[in-house]
């Protein structure tokens, strides 16, 4: 039934979106939904008088929309996560060129590009059950690969924009050789067949199914301020380790987004994009879903974020996580990384 709504909407959505240059509106197709998320536009449209028109889809089906839409397309601003789907936007030649001082100047160099800028950071973390693993045994995403840890990895599947993201950003580091014989020891490690998203493998390694595994720091966060007594237990049996600490930091994916080339309302685009970049939209936009700001300056407290503490983390140019997604899905595909 969901679907079926949804299909619809897309269906009748572009007649109601304003397309006039000369209109204050500013139509933003985001796959961010989350409760903080109506105060951050509310404000936007406080300051700027721009009213904002907002089509919420998943990840992958905004950037099919778009494309489909052409250039007819009413988007102005494509906001999605993950570095991969960002890239995907970009080698589909959607986005435009943005020049800006204001998020040249707030933006840190490697979490933008051209066309497209981060938003907010999120990390991918080693989980692994406390009973089973020693910790030592977990510091590296090398680890993972370690024949010692045979049968005790579970994943979720290597087609995945964040596992992919996570391998081009180690073909970034060590090359290909070296990243694809960390794939086949991570296939050779497998619990499982891979399934299930970053969550279904914490409640994995929860329940003793699997020893270790890998995920993005906000469904730990969010495991960790559940008020679900059993998911506080289930917590309790896990450990975190941010991996790669000695070496190039912990992998960062982010959330970002860019102006679309069509776009009708160029001048509001730019705004909002400098808008999210601004002191209280960095961190709503952050905190709405247990993220990091991109602002250095601006500081969160988010108690399930402060929790997980302090970590290194890895300085690689968003750009280059772009670069090697192909590589990353052969390397995979390769492997039997499903
Ligand atoms: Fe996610």
């Amino acid at each position: 039934m969901k679907s079926i709504a949804r299909l619809i909407f897309a269906a009748l959505a572009p007649l109601a979106l304003s397309v006039h240059a000369d209109e204050k509106v500013l139509n933003l197709y985001s796959a961010r939904h989350y409760q903080t998320d109506e105060a951050l536009y509310a404000n936007f449209t406080q300051q700027t008088g721009i009213k904002i028109n907002r089509i919420e889809g998943k990840e992958d089906e905004l950037l099919e929309r778009i494309k489909n839409e052409g250039s007819n397309s009413p988007a102005d601003v494509f906001l999605t996560v993950d570095a991969a789907r960002l890239a995907k936007a970009h080698e589909l030649g959607l986005f435009a060129p943005v020049t800006s001082k204001v998020l040249d100047s707030r933006i840190p160099a490697n979490l933008r590009t051209d066309d497209w800028f981060a938003f907010s950071k999120r990390a991918r973390v080693i989980v692994y059950n406390k009973a089973g693993i020693k910790v030592e045994e977990v510091q590296t995403y090398d680890d993972l690969a370690n024949p010692r840890l045979k049968g005790k990895l579970c994943s979720r599947s290597g087609s995945h924009p964040y596992n992919l993201s996570l391998m081009a950003s180690v073909i970034a580091h060590e090359g290909e050789a070296k990243a694809e014989a960390w794939a086949q020891g991570m296939v050779a490690n497998f619990a499982r067949a891979p399934k299930g998203g970053d969550t279904d493998q914490i409640k994995a390694v929860a329940a003793g199914e699997c020893g270790v595994a890998l995920s993005n720091t906000y469904y730990v966060a969010r495991l960790l301020r559940s008020t679900k007594p059993e998911e506080q237990k289930l917590m309790e049996k896990v450990g975190v380790v941010w991996p790669n600490q000695a070496t190039t930091g912990t992998h960062i994916n982010v959330s970002g987004g860019g102006m679309l080339k069509t776009a009708p309302h160029k001048e509001a685009a730019i705004k909002f994009l400098e808008y999210l970049a601004s002191d209280d939209a960095q961190r709503y936009f952050a905190d709405g879903n247990n993220e990091w700001p991109v602002v250095e300056s601006v500081k969160v407290t988010n108690p399930a974020l402060e929790a997980l503490g302090k970590f290194k983390a890895d300085s690689l140019p968003v750009k280059n996580l772009a670069m090697y997604q192909i590589k990353a899905q052969m390397i995979f595909d390769r492997a039997g990384f499903k």
